[in-house]
């Protein structure tokens, strides 16, 4: 029987309630506690992010601060000790074992830092890039592989080994590797961070070719402040937790306009950058103040003193 109006309204509420709702990445309250040897490392600690398809975003913070763990985790490589992480409407956390192989091969694609980490040494780029098909039965892979290096601007090294390559040439190569099964997703961890700048530029150029030409949903971690000022959206971690946005926007004569915000999570909480803070000496507690269309944020007063 179909279900009736009122139920239908009933469930698209219930989803609307869910947060991130049906965005292609949502991460909500992420936990992820690392324990050796009994000591415990709360590398994620309850980071929310909500990211659309055919979104290109950065990802920048401090090293340590839970970039890698939380792409380890979007990968499927890693699950969370809690929270909710969703991509593409499959929940990483309950899914089996069977659909995790499944979503590893086909629905996200990955690109690692470590060049040799990439590319199998003894395999020509084509190779590399046919391999993932093989495994997943694919056809037409040549042709897929030819089309990809052409895309990525290597068409040249179709026939070359990872060590007759660049850096540079290597990495795109990666990222067609990880293109190969046609992913929803990929996910880049510090993929320039072994290359200059240079070589840097014709890295995230093909990123952004895949991200423009196939619609993927790109998500690159990166200190390289050159990458965060290129993309539309920048998420600030500080300590295993989004803290802030910079997004971009073209403005009324085209000049590219910067803004800074401050993620809020659901139950209200955010965080001050530290040099605001440093700036007007805040600490411990601040005054609060609501105004018709903003909030006040003053230094505490001083407490009377005996
Ligand atoms: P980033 O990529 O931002 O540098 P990571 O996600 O690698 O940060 O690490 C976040 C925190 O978790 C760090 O304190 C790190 O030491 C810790 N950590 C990461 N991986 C492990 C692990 N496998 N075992 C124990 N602690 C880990
Ligand atoms: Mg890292």
């Amino acid at each position: 029987m179909n279900p009736t109006l009122s139920e239908l309204e009933a469930k698209a509420k219930r989803e609307k309630a869910v947060f991130g709702g049906d965005a292609h990445i949502v991460c909500d309250n992420l936990v992820r506690i690392y324990k050796t040897e009994g000591v415990e490392v709360v590398a994620l600690q309850g980071l929310d992010l909500v990211i659309d398809k055919g979104e290109l975003v950065a990802i920048v913070g401090a090293s340590g601060s839970g970039k890698s763990t939380l792409l380890n985790v979007l990968s499927g490589l890693d699950v969370p000790t809690a929270g909710v992480a969703r991509v593409a409407g499959m929940d990483l956390l309950s899914m089996t074992a069977r659909d995790r192989l499944h979503y590893r091969r086909s629905v996200v694609g990955f690109i690692w830092q470590q060049t040799a980490r990439n590319l199998l040494p003894y395999l020509t780029s084509r190779e590399n890039i046919e391999l993932p098909m093989k495994l997943a039965g694919k056809r037409r892979r040549r042709e897929r592989a030819d089309e990809l290096l052409e895309l990525l601007g290597v068409a040249d090294c179709a026939g070359r080994r990872p060590p007759e390559m660049s850096g540079g040439q290597q990495q795109r190569v990666a990222i067609g590797v990880a293109l190969a099964n046609s992913p929803q997703l990929i996910l880049a961890d510090e993929p320039t961070g072994e290359l200059d700048s240079e070589t840097s530029e014709q890295v995230f150029e093909a990123l952004r070719t895949a991200n423009r030409e196939l619609g993927v949903t790109v998500v690159i971690v990166t200190h390289d402040p050159m990458v965060a000022e290129q993309v539309d959206r920048t998420v600030g971690i500080r300590d295993g937790r989004t803290s802030s946005e910079t997004v971009r926007r073209e403005g009324a004569e085209g000049q590219i306009i910067a803004e800074e915000y401050a993620v809020l999570d659901r139950v209200g909480r955010l965080q001050l950058p530290r040099d605001f803070m440093n700036a007007l000496d805040m600490e411990r507690r601040v005054r609060l103040e609501l105004e018709s269309d903003h909030i006040g944020v003053w230094p505490a007063r001083e407490e009377p003193s005996e």
